[in-house]
């Protein structure tokens, strides 16, 4: 093969495929994805080999809480696919792995920064777990670039990033948030949920971990609960021994559904991303919405930092009822949906909303600067690979039930 460096959509076709895990010792030839190796024991050859141990490495056999091959095909997937990373543990969901990699990389007396817009769940591990072991959580506002530094206090270690933002879904200067740090001595940590390691490198943008809710794009099906922590040297070291100490481990048939998932995440982000641009595009012009919350749309307040970091998008964005429409009606506008489910998750195949208010959880800047935040009341949709078309009307529907305001 030539030196081009392969493009995003080869690159998840290719990723951690590799014969040991798909073919017979001593047997030519092989099937496509590995076998799901359902195994607590593994058995070792003899007393010698017993007595030699196995390191604690992806691709040795030693007991099912490390994992077997399908697992370590699914995090070399995924190291491959994150270009910096030495290695990926992986989590039975998102906020296990938020939770384990803070633990592993704060002590009692640090202090973590967390970003004011993060995953609501983040913020609770923030200020709920983390309290309980003695570290300080506070909160920093992700658009403020030049009082960043200042931010940071003597006992600050970690950073935790996450860009777009949840629910309000501004973009930050996540290069120059990691240099400040890093500058610091303080570890950058991103939930890179929303983009992924092919809308966003994040190791090469300059972050220590790279966090993923494999739940959302990777499994794609909602059909099962991931996470991921894909990092580099000693950083790594100190989240898998965590991992190993708090027993995280993934059953195989899930590991083999996100390989599945996997495969086909550029063509299913491709094809939402672009039907989540039309719907944004329809709704930013009506007269309902006082702003569209998506960075992916030109003329956006993010859209040109987006253009500038990311490669690429996702269904997810928000929009904001204009002045004058209270709850009530927002409720009349999501019930009256015939396409979109009412529920958490995204990144499946099927379009969701939710209702969201980010003012309690959202502390320093509800909503971003420079948006008309209307009626203060969001609705978040996750775009799925349904026809936008239907899509846009269906929610022509919806917004024909808000009344007038
Ligand atoms: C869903 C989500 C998580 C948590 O993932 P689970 O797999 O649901 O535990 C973390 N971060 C972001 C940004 C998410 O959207």
């Amino acid at each position: 093969m030539s030196d081009r460096p392969l493009k995003p959509a080869t690159r998840a076709v290719e990723a951690g495929r590799r014969k040991q895990w798909t073919s017979l010792p001593g047997q030519p030839g092989g099937v496509v994805n590995p076998a799901v190796w359902r195994a607590s024991t593994h058995l070792y050859d003899d007393s010698a080999d017993h007595a030699g141990g196995r390191p604690n490495e992806d691709g040795h056999f030693y007991y099912g809480r490390r994992g077997g091959p399908t697992q370590w095909a699914l995090a070399t997937a995924l190291t491959e696919l994150e270009p910096g990373a030495e290695g990926t543990e992986l989590f039975p969901s998102g906020v296990a792995a938020i939770a384990a990699t803070l633990l592993a990389l704060l002590r009692p007396g640090d202090e973590l920064l967390f970003t004011d817009n993060a995953y609501e769940p983040s913020r609770a591990i923030a200020l709920g777990l983390l309290r309980q072991y003695g570290i300080n959580a506070r909160a920093f506002d992700p658009l403020d670039v030049d009082g960043f530094a200042a931010a940071i206090g003597d006992k600050t270690r970690v950073v935790l990033l996450e860009s777009p933002g949840s629910l309000t879904m501004e973009v930050c200067d996540i290069p120059a948030l990691a240099a400040i740090a890093r500058d610091k001595g303080v570890l950058s940590v991103l939930d890179n949920t929303w983009a992924g390691p092919l809308g966003f490198p994040a190791l090469a943008r300059g972050c220590d971990v790279s966090l993923m809710s494999l739940t959302k794009h990777v499994g794609g099906h909602s059909d099962l609960m991931m996470g991921s922590a894909s990092a580099a040297g000693p950083v790594l070291e100190r989240i898998r021994r965590q991992a190993q100490f708090m027993g995280q481990v993934v059953s195989p048939d899930d590991a083999a559904l996100a390989l599945r998932g996997l495969r086909t995440m550029p063509l299913r982000l491709e094809r939402s991303a672009a039907a989540a641009l039309q719907v944004a595009t329809w709704l930013a012009g009506r007269p309902e919405v006082s702003a569209v919350l998506c960075p992916m749309l030109p003329g956006s307040p993010d859209h040109a930092l987006w253009q500038r970091d990311f490669s690429g998008g996702c269904g997810l964005f928000s929009f904001v009822l204009a002045k004058g429409h209270d709850k009530p009606a927002r409720a009349r506008l999501i019930d009256a949906l015939e396409l979109f489910g009412i529920g958490y998750s995204w990144g499946g195949y099927e379009s969701l909303v939710i209702p969201f208010d980010p003012a309690p959880i959202h502390t320093l800047r509800p909503w971003p600067a420079g948006i008309d935040a209307g009626s203060g009341l969001g609705v978040r949709l996750s775009i799925g690979l349904e026809d936008p078309a239907d899509l846009i009307a269906d929610l022509e529907r919806g917004l024909a039930a808000l009344g007038e305001p």
